[in-house]
């Protein structure tokens, strides 16, 4: 067994109106190369300007991880030659970047571990190229050229793969709540590439680093890091003398394989030197705290250890709850509002979360919440009818009564037509009357479904329940 040694280097896109050097918008989902102007497009002649936005959302990253923020620092040039970079040189910081230190906590055996940072510094986004299958062209969009992004870059002191996903977890949520960045992954708003090595325990000397690049969700970032442990420890076991090349590779996710790009590269070969074009960035105080003003307080943990604490949740529930902003924030805001805020959550997690996980849409405010589960709960709607207006809620929005109306789910209280329907299903089911008969609760319930889903949920459960136990006792 080795030890395992993993340091990630994350890719932020802050969440800026405007690029980092020009006027153009950030929007995501334009039509390929309509967000762009001779600046971003790296024509000759032009001249960058920063976006004292961009800078102030660098400053609160620094102050949500608690990094020391440089009075000064500077703008490089990383020379390479690539299609998705007109200019051949990526504007970004190198030996001055604007934050240095700070750190993450995650859980390691029950005890709280500071996974440090090296530092944070801004650069600009390439553009997005692709390669259409069976062509022989491939196509660059310079929407994304130009975007501001930080890189957070992290000491290696992560020790699995699991460690790393926590990690990744915790600094997106800390993220969204300092309104950085919507950490979309799929959306490419965050991105991660992890350097990796092993070594033998009880030693400090490590391995041959190897680089993953391309991982884009949490789930590829522990695939990827595990089958890389597994082929460094087989090529170090098995090898017979073939080595641990450095190199960085890139995670193929159709084929769960990490596959060799490139050696890697030093950083004299992309051959670095100060921007000319632009000026150093000088801080006062008074300018860091303004950006750093009302900053959250609450690490992931600390989040996480609370919910479980004033909400009475499980560590899972809890997890699952703030491992997302805005699901933290909705049972935050419900939960203050409601006896019970166990029930707030139940509805989030068991309703909710697999919506918010197919993207569709978020649109459910903590008050109307609240409307839903008052309603439920004085009867005036069925439990069936509730999850059914919760998602329409959720995916379209409205108020609560409104959307009761469009889906025709008022509550059918009328005593004539239900007492008739259960009339019918008593008749149709004389397997269950005889196991009610006999006490089996189970088969009520049975029932109650049936109601339930010959109405469409409408019926009154109370009026239901009455109705069902009279015509029992016929
Ligand atoms: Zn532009």
């Amino acid at each position: 067994m080795y030890d395992i040694v993993i340091g990630l280097e994350i890719h932020v896109e802050m969440k800026t109106k405007t690029k980092l050097f020009c006027g153009c918008s950030t929007e995501f989902g334009a039509a390929p190369n309509t967000q762009v102007c001779p600046v971003c497009l790296g024509l000759p002649g032009t001249l960058p300007q920063v976006n004292k936005e961009a800078i102030s959302l660098a400053i609160r990253a620094g102050g949500v991880f608690g990094s020391t923020i440089q009075p000064i620092s500077q703008f490089s040039r990383k020379n390479y030659m690539y299609p998705d970079l007109p200019k051949a040189y990526q504007i970004t910081q190198y030996q001055e970047p604007i934050c240095i230190g700070g750190g993450i906590e995650v859980m390691r055996e029950g005890e709280r571990v500071m996974i440090r940072l090296e530092r944070i510094h801004m650069e600009e986004d390439p553009g997005k190229l692709m390669h259409p299958e069976y062509e022989f062209f491939s196509l660059a969009d310079y929407n994304r050229s130009g975007i501001p992004l930080i890189e957070i870059v992290t000491k290696p002191d992560l020790r699995s793969p699991e460690e790393a996903v926590e990690f990744l977890k915790a600094l997106r949520t800390q993220l969204e709540f300092a309104g950085i960045s919507d950490c979309r992954m799929e959306q490419g708003s965050l991105r991660c590439d992890a350097n990796i090595s092993l070594k033998e325990p009880g030693t400090e000397i490590l391995g041959t680093r190897v680089e993953i690049k391309n991982i884009n969700s949490f789930r590829e970032v522990q695939k990827a890091l595990e089958k890389e442990v597994k082929r460094q420890s087989d090529l170090l076991r098995f090898g017979e003398g073939e080595k641990i090349v450095q190199e960085t590779r890139k995670w193929d996710t159709g084929k769960g394989r990490t596959i060799s790009m490139r050696s890697k590269e030093d950083a004299e070969d992309y051959r670095f030197f100060d921007d000319p074009d632009l000026p150093v960035i000088q801080l006062t105080q008074g300018q860091i705290e303004a950006a750093q003003a009302d900053l959250p307080t609450e690490t992931a943990i600390q989040r996480r250890e609370r919910f479980q604490m004033s909400y009475g949740l499980s560590e899972e529930e809890a997890t699952k709850l703030t491992e997302d902003a805005v699901l933290a924030r909705l049972m935050d805001q419900a939960g203050e509002g409601h006896s019970d805020p166990r029930k707030v959550a139940t509805w989030i997690l068991t309703e909710g979360l697999c919506l918010y996980r197919s993207g569709e849409g978020f649109r459910v405010d903590a008050s109307t919440l609240l409307v839903l589960l008052e309603t439920v709960e004085s009867g005036g709607l069925s439990h069936s009818a509730a999850k059914q207006v919760f998602e329409s809620l959720w995916k379209i929005g409205g108020t609560v009564d409104d959307t009761i109306q469009v889906l025709g789910l008022q509550q059918n209280s009328d005593q004539d037509e239900l007492t008739d329907l259960i009339a019918k299903i008593v008749a149709e089911n004389p397997q269950a009357i005889a196991e009610i008969r006999a006490g089996n609760g189970k088969a009520f319930g049975f029932l109650m479904g049936a109601v339930m889903k010959e109405t469409k949920g409408t019926a009154n459960p109370k009026i239901a329940k009455a109705l069902i136990e009279a015509e029992l006792k016929r």
